[in-house]
């Protein structure tokens, strides 16, 4: 088989039967600060890949479109090929790692909101925090696609969160990375194990890589835990989660708007007399029952086109938040 790329902890080989697969192989390594910290842990591979499998499948039952095929053996997946933004895609419940680092917060300060941050893939410039600006600046990925991946970086943190909350664990912050599909669809790809969350158990104590990371004892022990926990939980429990997007129909510039008009008037009377133009549009806020994909973005733009606005006198734009 041919390896396509091979990473710190995984190899990415060439699926022999497809073109359009690759099988992602996991090693038993453990790296952490940029690879300055690197060990062996036997049966690490296993439960990455186990774990990987099995929340793969979960999020995909719950509407959210991965990379993920099948598991092959014991640490390999048959996986989509994909094109991976060069992003890390991080969310956080809880402060922790980096960001205290870089603010000073006490760890395990909750936060109100999900956080989502963008880090660029670069380990010459020790993964940066990079703005959606500048990712967009730089051609690393759309605007578009940012908040594509934004809202399904929220709905994975709901989904995985929750089933860690019926087993009484806490998901505090996690990395995700996203790849697109030679039919363009944007899936969630990499893996998903304790090597790229953060869990605590219900006394704050750490079941993830920072056992790892601060010497703090038995790795695979509280990987293989995790996993066990996660297995007793009921999927089918954790409700489905919403979501709202927003189309924002505008009249063009330059095209008679009435209601803009009438508007201008009303105002120039009030003494707001900077005003230069004012069109009236319209937003329809639609709620989904389901994660965003990249085929409900697509269905979207046939909405607009048939019903929600006019191509010739208006222009549209999706907002996802
Ligand atoms: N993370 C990761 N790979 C990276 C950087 C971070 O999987 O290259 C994960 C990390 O395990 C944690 C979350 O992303 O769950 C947030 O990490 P943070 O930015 O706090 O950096 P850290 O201090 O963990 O390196």
């Amino acid at each position: 088989m041919d390896l396509i790329q091979e990473g710190k902890v995984k190899r990415v080989l060439q699926d022999p039967d497809s073109a359009e697969r690759v099988i992602i192989e996991f090693t038993d390594a453990v790296t952490a600060g940029d690879g300055a910290k690197k060990e062996e842990f036997s049966g690490k591979g296993n439960v990455a890949t186990e774990m990987s499998h099995y929340l793969f499948g979960y999020l995909e039952g719950k509407g959210i479109d991965t990379h993920y095929v099948k598991k092959l053996s014991s640490n390999q997946l048959l996986c989509k090929k994909v094109t991976i933004f060069p992003v890390e895609v991080v969310c956080r419940n809880i402060a922790a790692g980096s960001f205290c680092r870089r603010y000073g917060t006490e760890k395990g300060t909750p936060f109100p909101e999900p956080l989502v941050e963008f880090f660029l893939k670069d380990d010459e410039y020790h993964d940066p925090l990079i703005t959606a600006d500048a990712i967009i600046r730089l051609g690393l990925a759309k605007r578009d696609e940012l908040e594509f991946m934004k809202s399904v970086t929220l709905s994975t943190n709901y989904y995985l969160g929750e089933i860690l909350k019926q087993r009484e664990l806490i998901l505090v912050d996690f990395k995700l990375e996203f790849g697109k599909t030679k039919k363009e669809l944007i899936v969630l790809a990499d893996e998903l194990s304790p090597d790229s969350m953060r869990i605590w158990d219900s006394n704050t104590t750490s079941m993830d890589k920072d056992v790892f990371r601060e010497d703090k004892g038995d790795l695979i022990g509280a990987y293989n835990k995790v996993f066990e926990e996660i297995k007793k939980a009921k999927p089918q429990d954790v409700e489905q989660r919403t979501e709202s997007i927003q189309v924002i129909v505008e009249p063009k510039s330059g095209i008679k708007n009435p209601p803009g008009e009438v508007t201008k008037k009303a105002l120039g009377r009030l003494g707001f007399a900077e005003v230069e133009e004012v069109r009236v549009g319209k937003v329809f806020v639609i709620t989904l029952k389901r994660p965003l994909t990249t085929e409900i973005l697509n269905h979207l733009a046939i909405m607009n086109l048939k019903l929600l606005s006019n191509p010739i006198s208006e222009t549209n734009k999706v907002r996802i938040e």
